[in-house]
């Protein structure tokens, strides 16, 4: 991929004021905010990143990708650019082993630094004309009924302001935007809390979630030589802290916990994290919207946090790219809140009960224990790989019965005339796609072919793509109907998810 340049700041320090009109300001250029900002920009809309740091991040934060997103970014040809990850079929739930192979052509937990796909991800949205300003700290949003208007200051605290059609706050899990408008974010609040850090020169065995009579430890060791070492001590809660913990503190609760002495490795970064649980009542408020860590928070346990993040932004970069331009069917954006909304709430869900488990004291092992026991039932373990990996989301689309209906099109490999390829290709362009699998697609006139792709494609026998004769796909690659050759349901289908021509 060619280097796309930084707009780090291109207004030299003047002092005056400016303005600035686009059609979408992103507040924040994490991943969730890059890859929505990449996802308007591939729709020709004009996004500007709102970004208070001067640069990328350098933190370690998470480094895990699941199937879904490895699916998502296959879709947008950014696999490749993440270059070799390793991945590892073996994931947990709340600590107990769990294997996380399902059907589909990315299973596992695709190891990749945060700052590595941010990287990608900056680059791709850049290339694609995403304007980012880095060293801009947003203070004030007003939503004006028919625009949007921001404030911000510059990295020489010279005012600027934005004016768009919409704001969308991916500014993670402190939030601005949230804050300014008072969005209601109800949940739990912290009751255990995570010490971590990444430590130079220490040599300790590697642990994968050991509940130790004192407490839970987890060490792993990168191969770069770094150990992430991360300590619970049952019983410990959670406390206000004014910033990261000192290392002395996560080595004293590391010798109580393990024995182990590491009081001589070199910190590279201290940190620490609890079991807050809260999601927004509403991810949309007028033309406002939020995304990623900023519409909730939970504890980041098996990159569930980035992922989710990274899926709240695919599912609505088409839809608001659709209402910008005016193509949007009614209601369409609406259906961001309600799905992901819901898809929050259930992946919060799964993160507490993992949270009790492994953060509970011995009072947690009988559950520990049956639960074990049913993790062996293949049922049981598919069902929870599927939570996991994000697999298991099923919008509701509406239309006929359909067992694809509301689901992701299964990545499955195709042929196209001469041409073999996946379903993932087909989705590249970042329009939709009315699939015909048992030759052309049912005929259906009002087909807006600027947002709908109509492709004749066969899938090989035995996929689970087979029976069916064709399906509508949305650009974010759930199917939104699915059918025989009557094509019963499909023009319904079309206007409410596409609009007319
Ligand atoms: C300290 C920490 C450690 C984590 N560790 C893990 C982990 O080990 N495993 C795991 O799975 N997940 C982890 N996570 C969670 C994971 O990193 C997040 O889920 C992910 O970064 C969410 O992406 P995001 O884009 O929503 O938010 P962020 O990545 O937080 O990005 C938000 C961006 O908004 C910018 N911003 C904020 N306010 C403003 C403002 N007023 N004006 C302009 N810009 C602003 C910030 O500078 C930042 O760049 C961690 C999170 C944190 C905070």
């Amino acid at each position: 991929m060619a280097a796309a340049p930084r707009r780090d700041d291109p207004a030299p320090p003047t002092g005056s004021a400016r303005t600035v009109d686009t059609q979408v300001i992103v507040v924040g250029a994490g991943p969730v905010g890059l890859l929505l900002a990449g996802e308007l920009a591939l729709r020709g809309i004009r996004a500007t990143l709102v970004e208070r740091r001067h640069g990328p991040t350098t933190e370690s934060r998470a480094s895990t990708l699941h199937a879904r997103t490895m699916e998502l970014l296959d879709t947008r040809g950014l696999l490749a650019d993440l270059g070799d990850p390793p991945c590892e079929p073996r994931g947990h739930f709340g600590g107990i082993p769990l294997d996380l192979t399902l059907p589909g052509p990315y299973p596992g937990q695709w190891k990749v630094p945060q700052t590595r796909t941010e990287a990608v991800l900056e680059e791709w949205a850049l290339g694609l004309g995403a304007d980012l300003r880095c060293g801009h700290t947003l203070h004030a949003v007003h939503d004006r009924g028919t625009h949007v208007e921001a404030a911000a200051a510059d990295r020489h605290g010279t005012p600027v302001t934005l004016r768009a059609d919409f704001l969308v706050a991916c500014d993670g899990q402190d939030s601005t935007v949230r804050a300014l408008t008072g969005a209601d974010f109800p949940g739990v609040p912290a009751a255990r809390e995570l010490l971590r850090a990444d430590v130079e020169g220490i040599d300790i065995p590697n642990r994968r979630f050991e509940r130790l009579p004192g407490g839970l430890a987890v060490a792993a060791r990168n191969p770069a030589g770094v150990t992430r070492v991360m300590v619970h001590e049952f019983g410990a809660a959670a406390r206000e802290r004014a910033g990261a913990p000192h290392y002395d503190e996560v080595a004293a609760a590391w010798k109580r916990v393990t024995g182990e002495d590491i009081t001589g490795g070199t910190p590279l970064w201290v940190n620490h994290f609890d079991d807050e649980n809260r999601l927004l009542s509403r991810y949309r408020h007028g033309r406002v919207l939020f995304a990623g860590d900023a519409a909730h928070r939970q504890m980041p346990i098996g990159g569930q946090a980035l992922n989710l993040g990274l899926q709240d932004a695919h599912n609505l970069g088409w839809k608001l790219a659709a209402t910008v331009d005016g193509t949007a069917p009614a209601a369409l954006l609406d259906t961001y809140d309600a799905e992901r909304a819901a898809v929050g709430a259930a992946v919060l869900t799964n993160i507490r009960a993992q949270a009790l488990l492994l953060l509970g004291g011995p009072e947690v092992e009988p559950l520990r224990t049956v639960l074990a026991e049913l993790v062996a039932r293949e049922e049981v373990r598919a069902r929870l790989a599927a939570m996991i990996s994000g697999l298991d989301v099923r919008y509701d689309v509406g239309g006929p019965d359909h067992p694809l209906r509301g689901a992701r099109l299964p990545h499955v490999g195709l042929r196209t005339g001469d041409i073999v390829c996946t379903a993932a290709d087909l989705l590249r362009s970042g329009r939709g796609l009315l699939l015909g699998l048992d030759g052309p697609p049912p005929r259906v006139d009002a087909v807006p072919a600027d947002r709908v792709d109509t492709v004749a494609a066969r899938a090989a026998a035995g996929s689970p793509l087979d029976g069916t004769s064709a399906v509508l796909v949305r650009p974010d690659g759930y199917v939104a109907w699915a059918g025989g050759p009557d094509g019963d349901g499909l023009a319904e289908a079309v206007a409410r998810w596409f609009g007319s021509p």
